[in-house]
């Protein structure tokens, strides 16, 4: 196994800090296009995951599945269920992982359950603008290794994170105000990109 389950609590914890400090802009972007409770739906999944200690688990699939259902539980809202079924669908796919090609199998298992789920594809304006060019950018790195392929990942989330900006909302609750939700940048390729950031960083 590449990574081992003390470096997928690494970065959950990670994550779970940088969703923290970042709720306020995560709710202020959400009041912008939405109702303004992606920081707070966030912090409380987060800090809720962030209590799991991964070596109670008997291995890493164990673990990722159970953050999958503690984020299911605890968020609420649209992302809820998105975030959730990424961990549970990285959680059906880790037996498998092994190495840099084999987590891109992974990660792509995680955005496949991701569209099936929430139905949005890229140009919707939702984390989808994020995630799906990041696993892109991985695959494209991943015979140089895990580091450099997640951070390629990363450097694609953030590009497409910015992208969403002009972008009109074709799904979730910011596709209500139409082209009005154009100028704004979307709140769940926020989180989304500092989920990706923290992976480079603990990762490898
Ligand atoms: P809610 O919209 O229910 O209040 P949140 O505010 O927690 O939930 O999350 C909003 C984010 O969820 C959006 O910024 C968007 O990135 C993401 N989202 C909404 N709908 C979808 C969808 N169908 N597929 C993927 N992501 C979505
Ligand atoms: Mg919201």
């Amino acid at each position: 196994m590449a990574i081992d389950q003390a470096a997928l609590g690494a970065w959950l914890a990670d994550f779970a800090d940088q969703i923290h400090q970042g709720a306020d802009q995560l709710t202020d972007l959400d009041r912008e296009i939405g109702d303004g409770d992606h920081g707070s739906n966030m912090d409380r999944g987060m800090k809720a995951v962030a209590a799991l200690d991964p070596n109670d688990f008997a291995s890493g699939a164990d673990y990722l599945k159970k953050v999958g259902m503690t984020l299911v539980s605890t968020v609420g809202g649209a992302s809820g269920p998105i975030y959730g079924t990424f961990f549970l669908r990285l959680g059906a796919a880790w037996s498998s992982v092994n190495d840099a090609p084999t987590l891109g199998l992974a990660l792509r298992a995680g955005l496949d359950g991701i569209q099936q789920r929430g139905k949005a594809t890229t140009g919707d304006k939702t984390l989808v603008d994020a995630l799906s060019p990041a696993v892109e950018a991985y695959d494209k790195q991943a015979d140089q290794g895990i580091s450099t392929a997640l951070a390629a990942a990363a450097g694609a989330a953030e590009a497409g994170r910015d992208a969403t900006i002009p972008m009109v909302a074709h799904k979730g609750r910011a596709s209500y105000l139409g082209e009005r939700s154009a100028g704004h940048q979307d709140p769940g390729a926020t989180s989304m990109t500092m989920l990706l950031e923290a992976a480079a960083k603990h990762l490898s």
